[in-house]
């Protein structure tokens, strides 16, 4: 059996005594549903994000992408262009609208959808384009607009990886018409789960905060002054996927302590980065991390050996991990088609150890066994 002490995890929340102190202040407060703590760090997110953007959390990345998916008016009928690559939430939060996510390409440098393969599968009932930060890279997000003017469809970015990212020199969040972040227990801030929709388009925001809490109208504006809704009218579904105080402590503490988790990040996977582009068994991303933040670190294993490297990750106690299984090979999402790229990205992909609590020894150690895998021609020393 491994033990705990050994193994270099994967990925892991980094939280302690601040996380704490801010948890014990909503138990002593005595209100833990949703209410000053969410008001506060919705206000701390605008502020951080910049260009005074709407910011709305939920309980969920999945929660987020649902949301406003709905508040587009987009359900039964319709059609959302997804890249096949990405954590099946991106699908499901299409699917639970009622509409269809169309699976398509991903561009193999980047792992970016293909705006010209999505191009090739709108139909009349294309509504949107969903984007996905994979591994936080967004090289390509122009195109993706480019694309969505010339068709006239709503962008829903999944911005579930890139919280923290700098694009066009402003904050992640503040250009682009709807971005969803993921704050849960592995991305780059917690909330221990937790979500949040970012706009400037202040319809689809408010839309946003009534179907959160179950449609009642104006019930977030209530909540925040410490009232509630005794009298109200509901005209849309909604759901219960408002963010609780409890969690808000939590992702007020981490963005507090982000400027540090960020640049750890940035500085691991800048030093996998250049460790790997000596090798040619072992292709990485075309990720400029000056601007990003990254949530996990792919490499790409040539020659059908991924299976093989993995083994000797695990030998010797590195977790690692797939990210992902392109949805168009799941029973629910099947395509009558293939997609070569994302098919072929899932068969090399291995992802590596990424995350706060890394210790300079434990990345050393990570390369230093892909290094000796390499030196042994790509298999395990005789
Ligand atoms: C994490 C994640 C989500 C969903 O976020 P949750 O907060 O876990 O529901 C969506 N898309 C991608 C790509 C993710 O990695």
């Amino acid at each position: 059996m491994t033990k705990t002490s050994d193994l270099i995890r994967l990925s892991r929340g980094d939280v302690g005594s601040l996380e704490l102190e801010a948890l014990a202040r909503v138990i002593e407060a005595g209100y833990l549903g949703m209410s000053v703590e969410v008001q506060a760090f919705e206000k701390e997110l605008t502020d951080y994000i910049g260009d005074n953007r709407h910011v709305v959390c939920v309980n969920t990345g999945t929660s987020a992408l649902h949301l406003a998916v709905q508040a587009c008016g987009i359900g039964s009928g319709d059609e959302v262009l997804v890249p096949s690559l990405t954590f099946v939430a991106s699908f499901q939060a299409v699917s639970a609208t009622g509409a269809k996510p169309i699976a398509c390409e991903i561009n193999p440098a980047t792992c970016f959808i293909d705006v010209n393969d999505a191009e090739k599968r709108i139909t009349p009932r294309t509504k949107a384009i969903m984007p996905v930060h994979y591994a936080s890279n967004f090289d390509g997000i122009e195109k993706v607009y480019e694309l969505a003017a010339k068709h006239n469809l709503r962008v829903i970015e999944d911005a579930a990886h890139s919280f923290g990212g700098t694009y066009k020199r402003k904050r992640m969040g503040a250009i682009g018409d709807i971005l969803c972040f993921s704050f849960d227990g592995i991305k780059n801030i917690t909330c221990g789960e937790g979500g949040a929709v970012v706009t400037g388009d202040a319809i689809i925001a408010e839309k946003v905060r009534d179907a959160r809490l179950l449609g009642v109208e104006k019930d977030t504006e209530k909540r925040f002054s410490g009232q509630r809704s005794w009298d109200f009218d509901v005209t849309e579904q909604g759901w219960r996927y408002h963010m609780s105080d409890l969690m808000a402590a939590l992702g007020r503490t981490q963005l507090k302590r982000f400027p540090e988790f960020a640049k750890k990040r940035q500085e691991i996977a800048k030093l996998y980065q250049q460790f790997f582009g000596q090798y040619s068994e072992i292709r990485t991303l075309k990720i400029n991390y000056e601007n990003v933040v990254p949530h996990l670190f792919p490499i790409i294993v040539e020659k059908g050996r991924r299976d093989d490297l993995r083994e000797i990750l695990e030998e010797n106690e590195i977790q690692n991990g797939t990210h992902y299984k392109p949805n168009h090979l799941l029973t629910k999402y099947k395509t009558d088609y293939a997609l070569p790229y994302a098919e072929d990205f899932y068969n090399k992909v291995i992802t590596l150890p990424l995350h706060t609590l890394l210790t300079e020894e434990q990345v050393e150690k990570v390369c230093k066994v892909i290094a000796q895998w390499v030196k042994n021609g790509c298999q395990k020393a005789a």
